[in-house]
């Protein structure tokens, strides 16, 4: 059975008129080891962590401001947000669809919360906590390309046209700031539709970043902005000491514009300095050690390392599940085509480079937790292939090949082929990312050990 919301009636949970106070005692182990004649013996001892969690129920008005807000992403959710909160439908060759929310956790999934007369009951995922209603989103951002959302939704050819004409009226008058453009960090091919960049200095970079979010916010009259990079995948920067591997470093080399920090660098900075989050949808390292520092000092949310939406989700999934039972995943091949702006991007080595990297890191924990089914250092042969294939446009295909050893020398071998809208999968994903980013900055914890934490994820 679904129900709609509920209360919870718990000595540890008590609600006031402006928070959520609840005690939590998360039930863990430590572990320690001694060296006995060079074999070490492990012990393993049973933990009780007491966390108490301090809500702020206020739900604030929210900005979104997205980097890269014109490209297929940005125009597919605030096309998306606006035809639920229109509640539009359009007809389609099948039937006449209605606007939702699938995809998203927070608007389209549901928790179990108990069992009533042996049936069990669940709740929608956003009656846990007070979240922003996506309808009620402001939508703003950059992109190095000054076309107008309703074009730019054209372009991405993601929405049927019927959709499209319904949503044109609502996004002709958006119009993305100038973005920080780097012909550097992302392929040349980008180039063409560099039409509105911010110019100057690194520093004079960010702090046009700065003025922007702060006129988006006044203008919008919004009380609070998450910032999400959604634009092309840059090549990773290179880590140097003295360049940016402390605070000071980076802020040194933003004084000396340092070629080497890359825009979705600079826009951080920007956001981590108006304590304003920032969440990473991309591939690259955007976070440095100085500015991961940075972040910390200033109690300041940064997060994400590429939204890993399709293939990548499925393949966590798989490899836990086949490691996890007990066979040994030897061989796995992934190949993808995609013809849209991300897949053109894409065809430049240094910026596959910077997805290959995150596509094939997703299988080492699970790898690293079997000693019985791999060696020290053995690991399974992982390959990784993307083409630029326009004519696809965002219909990205994607096809894997698991092949695993079974009992007794066996071998199986499974695989997969997945087709769909890039977009329509990526969309649902950054709405989930801005508004628990929001969420976490109204949560504070504090652990037994009296120290005082702002959650983040
Ligand atoms: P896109 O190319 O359609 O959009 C990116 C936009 O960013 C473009 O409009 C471009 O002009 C703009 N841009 C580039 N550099 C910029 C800068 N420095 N400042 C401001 N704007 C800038 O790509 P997309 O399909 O929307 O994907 C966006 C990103 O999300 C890509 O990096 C992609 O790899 C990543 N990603 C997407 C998915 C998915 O779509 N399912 C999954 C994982 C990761």
């Amino acid at each position: 059975m679904f129900i709609e919301n509920f209360k919870v009636d718990s000595p540890n949970v008590k609600y006031t008129e402006s928070e959520i106070h609840s005690l939590y005692n998360y039930e863990t182990t430590e572990l320690v080891h001694e060296n006995k004649n060079g074999t070490y013996q492990w012990t393993v001892k049973p933990k009780t962590v007491k966390y108490e969690f301090k809500t702020d129920v206020h739900v604030p008005k929210l900005g979104v401001m997205l980097v890269g807000w014109g490209g297929n992403n940005g125009s597919t959710l605030t096309g998306g947000v606006i035809a639920n909160r229109e509640g539009i439908s359009w007809a389609t060759k099948d039937k006449v669809q209605q606007a939702n929310y699938f995809g998203s956790l927070t608007q389209a999934s549901s928790i179990r919360v108990g069992s009533f007369n042996g049936e069990e009951i669940y709740a929608p995922f956003k009656s846990l906590l007070p979240m922003v209603n996506p309808d009620d989103i402001v939508f703003g951002g950059w992109d190095i390309s000054k076309m107008n959302l309703a074009d730019a939704m054209a372009r991405a050819r993601v929405f049927d046209i019927d959709l499209q004409k319904q949503l044109r009226p609502y996004m002709e008058n958006m119009v993305p700031l100038p973005g920080i453009y780097d012909p550097d960090f992302i392929a040349a091919n980008q180039g063409a539709r560099a039409n509105n960049v911010i110019k100057g200095t690194k520093k004079e970079q960010v702090q046009q970043i700065i003025k922007d979010m702060r006129e988006f916010k006044e203008k919008n009259k919004v009380d609070k902005v998450v910032v999400l990079w959604t634009a092309n995948t840059e090549r990773y920067s290179n880590v140097i000491v003295g360049l940016n591997d402390t605070v000071e470093n980076l802020f040194a080399s933003l004084e000396k514009n340092e070629a080497e920090i890359s825009p979705s660098t600079l826009y951080a900075i920007a956001c981590i300095l108006e304590n304003i989050p920032f969440i990473n949808g991309s591939p690259q390292n955007t976070f440095v050690p100085g500015l991961i520092d940075l972040a910390i000092q200033r109690n300041s949310l940064i997060g994400g390392d590429d939204f890993k939406s399709g293939q990548t989700k499925m393949k966590s999934v798989l490899v836990d599940f086949l490691v996890g039972a007990g066979i040994k995943p030897t061989s796995i091949v992934s190949y993808n085509h995609l013809g849209n702006n991300d897949g053109m991007n894409l065809s430049a080595p240094q910026t596959f480079r910077s997805k290959e990297i995150s596509k094939s890191n997703v299988v080492d924990d699970m790898v690293a937790s079997n000693g019985i089914l791999y060696e020290p250092g053995e690991h399974p042969d992982h390959v990784v292939v993307i083409k630029y294939v326009p004519y696809v446009g965002d219909s990205k295909r994607a096809m894997d090949e698991y092949t695993s050893e079974i009992f007794m020398g066996g071998t199986n071998t499974i695989v997969l082929h997945n087709t769909c809208e890039d977009s329509l999968l990526a969309a649902p994903i950054i709405l989930d990312l801005v508004l628990l980013a929001e969420l976490s900055t109204r949560i504070q914890l504090k652990a037994e050990t009296e120290v005082c934490l702002v959650l983040q994820f």
